[in-house]
């Protein structure tokens, strides 16, 4: 068998070791922080939403990324990711908040860029904002740190900054939904496989970045420094 073209594979960096992570989809929740909820104009808790970006919409440690089209109001959420690895004792659907720690392989920072306008603009008309979120080159990524560097994550600051000025400031604690209740309510949708990556929501603070701004952002030992060009 050979391949009529090259397959395209996206994969992270791991933290420590010389082994790459395949990328295989890209889950993201939408408003976890109550704060953020705020901001955005709700203030009940409600069951957490998701939605995806395409696996190769990653960008990892990029340096400069490129102002998308199709928009003038990209807006920053810098995001917690899970990294989901295969169990042998666990099977990744209606995984129980019990199991779910079992399925992370690891930790990541990444900002899940947005096309604020276009989203609110299919937000109107009830229509899918899936390319206010999920266009090319949306989701730049830190590398992977394992689950054994920093164990069960339930704590922990989460910061970007945008020309040296602070925009967003949270903990990991403000979470509405921690990281094995999101496993858990993802589980029950699709079953879960090694090389999944979870953005797990966005504190306060999300706003407009222009070309020629520099973010960085950093969570734990992990960082993301870029340029918008
Ligand atoms: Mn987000």
């Amino acid at each position: 068998m050979s391949f009529a073209f090259k397959p395209t594979i996206t994969t992270i960096p791991i933290i420590g070791s010389e082994q790459e992570f395949p990328v295989r989809r890209v889950y993201c929740v939408g408003r976890n922080y109550a704060d953020h909820a705020k901001e955005m104009g709700h203030s009940e808790r409600e069951a957490p939403f998701f939605f995806m970006k395409p696996a190769d919409a990653i960008v990892v440690n990029p340096e400069t990324m490129c102002y998308p089209s199709m928009t003038n109001q990209l807006h920053h959420e810098i995001e917690l990711v899970i990294a989901i690895r295969d169990s042998d004792a666990i099977h990744g659907f209606e995984v129980s908040t019990e199991q779910a720690w079992e399925l992370v392989y690891g930790y990541a920072l990444g900002v899940d860029l947005t096309k604020r306008d276009l989203q609110a603009k299919y937000k109107k008309q009830s229509r899918p904002w899936d390319l206010a979120k999920g266009f090319d080159q949306s989701a730049p990524i830190s590398s992977i740190i394992p689950f054994e560097e920093l164990g069960k994550l339930t704590d922990g600051n989460i910061e970007l900054s945008v020309n040296n000025e602070i925009r967003q400031k949270g903990h990991i604690n403000q979470m509405i939904w921690s990281i094995p209740e999101i496993i858990s309510e993802l589980s029950k949708h699709i079953v879960l496989k090694a090389g999944d990556l979870i953005f797990t929501g966005t504190p306060s603070g999300v706003d407009e970045i222009k070309k020629g701004q520099t973010i960085f952002a950093n969570s734990f030992d992990l960082n993301l420094n870029f340029k918008i060009t």
